[in-house]
């Protein structure tokens, strides 16, 4: 749906929300006005442009705050009016949303370059003010992203690349898959159109040879739950182009891939997925070490699910993820789906949550700290936090999310200051490693601490991949 009116914003909106939709007329009206006469690129009136986001922020039914911000978000940047006028007008909290989107102006800098880092900047810290900052700024990216057919093919290639270094990294670490899996799929459309062109086609083939055994599989497993009266719903989820492209690029064959397409099944409650599983296995033969319980191991972003693959029909390979509905909103909308499952406390428990549960949020707000220069604050994320992760487990089964690269010193700082300056050697595996050692995805780590240790030695610093455990090993050599 890319030719959203007015009308179809305000029906949206009154889906969730019926009572506040007068202010969300007002805000339409307010843009409408300072954008006129102002064109985009396809031709289109420029308005269509923040009632496309504002379009997308309704769909994830966001407060009526967001839904206002999306469609001001552009006038502080491209009109004459101030973040007081809209704070007047309307409220302080819409005023700072737009004023959180809004780019630093090019006065106060020397270069492009330099404002470009220092916004750049501004978008990823804005997570630590109010995480509906950047899902505002997700949705402009993905409207502008819709619609880079328009733009010359340098700037085609430049925002798909940013995309890819910036929005869906911050997508992903907010849990907005939706988000994220389309981002993904615009970007590599415009980075290797060929490549994008020959998967698409690959992947509608074996979508339609697939079709009749999933069509199966879905009736019998809902014919099975409907008999013992549990609610449920079954989708067939299709991994996007740009997962097949990324497991194609590690070496993996198209026919290798047995998540290319998945049963999703949604039950009510917990108790009733592993029961669901139970039923799944005794129909359709399982693949041992294919099974996965996410729901007691949730991923590091809060996914929860459980995932087995087993022999369907004509003996084809079929992956199963079973969870409860609510986990499944979760699964699609991250944090975003708090609008829905929180209602009117949801803006509050994302910034709690967001600082409670998520890793990354640590790691950032260091980062944030220990780096003035913008540029420099922007490579240390992207090494950091924006490139490929590790998985590793803890002695108790939690799982600690590193960037490759990351030593058993960086774990340990990872769990805490004191275990980093006590650490005296490292299990992994049940074996003994050097403290430099590289960890991979899926070890399990145990760190042996002693409390009359003389604490880490300078060259740790060395020998740490991450900036928060290095600056650790320097302070206390300071002392
Ligand atoms: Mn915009």
């Amino acid at each position: 749906m890319n030719n959203i009116v007015i009308e179809d914003l305000i029906k949206k909106v009154k889906e969730y929300n019926p009572t506040e939709v007068e202010f969300v007329k007002k805000a339409y009206e307010y843009a409408n006005d300072l954008h006129s006469g102002q064109v985009r690129q396809s031709g289109d009136p420029y308005i269509t442009h923040p009632l496309n986001v504002a379009y997308i922020l309704a769909d994830m039914h966001a407060d009526v705050d967001t839904v206002c911000a999306g469609l001001l978000h552009d006038t502080l940047e491209d009109t004459n009016i101030t973040k007081e006028d809209i704070a007047h007008d309307f409220n302080q909290s819409i005023a700072n949303l737009v004023n959180g989107v809004t780019k630093i102006s090019k006065m106060n800098f020397s270069s492009k370059q330099d404002q470009n880092m220092a916004n750049t900047r501004k978008i990823i810290t804005s997570i630590t003010e109010d995480v509906r900052i950047i899902i505002i700024k997700l949705a402009d990216r993905l409207h502008n992203m819709r619609t880079l057919e328009f733009k010359s093919e340098f700037k085609q290639k430049e925002n798909s690349l940013e995309t890819m270094e910036i929005f869906v990294p911050l997508a992903y670490y907010i849990g907005a898959y939706r988000i994220k899996s389309e981002l993904e799929d615009l970007s590599l459309r415009y980075l290797k159109p060929d490549m994008y062109k020959k998967i698409y086609e690959k992947k509608a083939k074996i979508e339609e040879d697939s079709k009749d055994c999933l069509q199966e599989m879905l009736f019998k497993i809902q014919t099975l739950l409907n008999d013992k009266t549990i609610p449920n719903e079954i989708k067939v989820r299709a991994k996007n182009i740009y997962g097949i492209y990324k497991r194609l690029n590690d070496g993996h064959k198209l026919s290798d891939i047995h998540d290319l397409l998945a049963l999703k099944i949604m039950v009510d409650e917990v108790d009733n997925c592993y029961l669901t599983l139970g039923m799944i296995h005794k129909e359709y033969h399982p693949i041992n070490d294919k099974f996965k319980d996410y729901i007691c191991n949730p991923k590091t972003n809060m996914y929860r699910s459980l995932h087995t693959t087993v022999f369907g029909p004509e003996d084809r390979l079929v992956q199963t993820q079973i969870r409860t509905f609510e986990m499944d909103r979760i699964a699609s909308f991250g944090l975003t789906a708090y609008w829905e499952e929180k209602k009117g406390q949801a803006r509050y428990l994302m910034q709690e949550d967001l600082k409670a549960k998520f890793q990354f949020f640590k790691s950032l707000t260091e980062i944030n700290s220990m780096f003035g220069d913008n540029q420099e604050f922007v490579s240390q994320v992207k090494i950091e936090l924006f490139s490929d992760r590790i998985y590793v487990y803890t002695t108790k089964g939690d799982i600690i999310e590193l960037p490759k690269g990351s030593t058993p010193i960086d774990f340990a700082y990872k769990l805490s200051t004191d275990i980093g300056n006590t650490m005296v050697g490292v299990f992994v595996n049940d074996e003994y490693v050097p403290i430099d050692y590289t960890l991979n995805n899926k070890d399990r780590v145990r760190i042996v601490t002693d409390d009359l240790s003389f604490g880490p030695r300078e060259e740790w610093a060395e020998k740490a991949h991450t900036s928060y455990a290095k600056k650790l090993i320097l302070e206390f050599n300071k002392k």
